[in-house]
């Protein structure tokens, strides 16, 4: 019996499977819906008085829409981390799923297989371009109510040599990373030059709202940060086995660092400090999107790739 697709306007409404058979028309149209949901927009300058240029008998490139308030051309991709980029929309729209659909993260050396791309370094870029994609405003909401608060180191265990110990945390080559994450809520992560009372107090601090409880273990760095918090600070005890004391612990922030790992340490030594914070975007936001469906976190994902593109050069530094 012959497959009939099924027609979607949505990625949301698609499974992997939907995905993979879209055409390149269709990647667009969707692409198009999602940045424009209420009619085209000129990107250039606002206006919303556009003629789509159907060239069919010239060779005009597909997709292209020309404003009628100040006559310049535009596609889909224009200021979006998809500008000028030679990959085809529809492996845009299946890497973005992708992405969004593996908890632990899809290298870029599997994208290159499964997408058919030429070289591992488009795949790299691509990866990257998503990422930033992916990145919230940190400016956008305080994390409020309990806050869990935590650091560990990324870059798995340094290798034992014969003779030495098998150093671990501050002195080796890992990096420290932080986790701020609400009760059921979201969370920011992000890489630390160090674990000082400093540097952590000051981070959550500019994360956290006033109103807050945050909740931490022992480390001493963690001491007095009470005082800037309406509900005070709850601190586990792990040395002497509270784990989880009534509401007292830091299993939410835990549960994220495993994940994370899971993901990064395999492949920590291919990816250098500096991009570090792109993976911790990463999964951030697929912590902060996890209770919708792998199509709905594609495409909140994707609505973050406008608008991205003068970061980009940063990015890629
Ligand atoms: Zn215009």
């Amino acid at each position: 019996m012959k497959y009939i697709p099924p027609e979607f306007t949505r990625i949301s409404e698609m499974s992997a499977i939907d995905v993979g058979r879209l055409t390149e028309d269709e990647a667009r149209g969707m692409l198009e819906h999602i940045r424009w949901p209420k009619g085209i927009e000129c990107p250039h300058c606002t206006s919303t008085n556009i003629v789509r240029i159907e060239g069919k008998a010239k060779k005009v490139r597909d997709g292209l829409f020309r404003c009628k308030d100040c006559r310049k051309q535009f596609t889909v991709t224009v200021g979006t981390v998809m500008e000028r980029s030679h990959i085809t929309l529809r492996q845009w729209v299946q890497a973005f799923h992708s992405m969004c659909s593996h908890k632990k993260g899809v290298s870029a050396l599997q994208l290159q297989r499964n997408l058919g791309l030429g070289s591992y370094r488009s795949a790299w870029h691509l990866t990257h371009r998503i990422r930033l994609a992916m990145k919230e405003d940190p400016l956008a909401s305080l994390l409020k109510g309990v806050v869990e608060v935590d650091e560990t180191y990324i870059g798995g265990k340094p290798r034992r040599e014969f003779g030495k110990h098998n150093k671990r945390g501050r002195g080796t080559k890992k990096a420290p990373v932080m986790a701020m994450v609400e009760r059921d809520g979201n969370i920011i992560s992000k890489p630390i030059k160090n674990v000082t009372a400093k540097t952590l107090k000051s981070a959550i601090r500019e994360a956290v709202s006033e109103e807050s409880k945050i909740m931490t273990d022992e480390f001493k760095s963690y001491i007095g940060i009470e005082k800037d918090f309406k509900d005070g600070h709850g601190i586990v005890r792990h040395h002497i086995g509270e784990y989880a004391k009534r509401d007292i612990n830091t299993n939410t922030a835990e549960s994220f660092f495993a994940l994370l790992k899971r993901g990064v340490n395999g492949m920590f030594h291919h990816i250098s400090k500096k991009h570090l914070a792109k993976y911790c975007n990463e999964f951030s936001f697929r912590w902060d999107n996890r209770k919708v469906t792998d199509g709905e976190r594609t495409e909140n994902a994707i609505h973050g790739f406008v608008g991205k593109r003068l970061m980009l050069k940063e990015v890629m530094g």
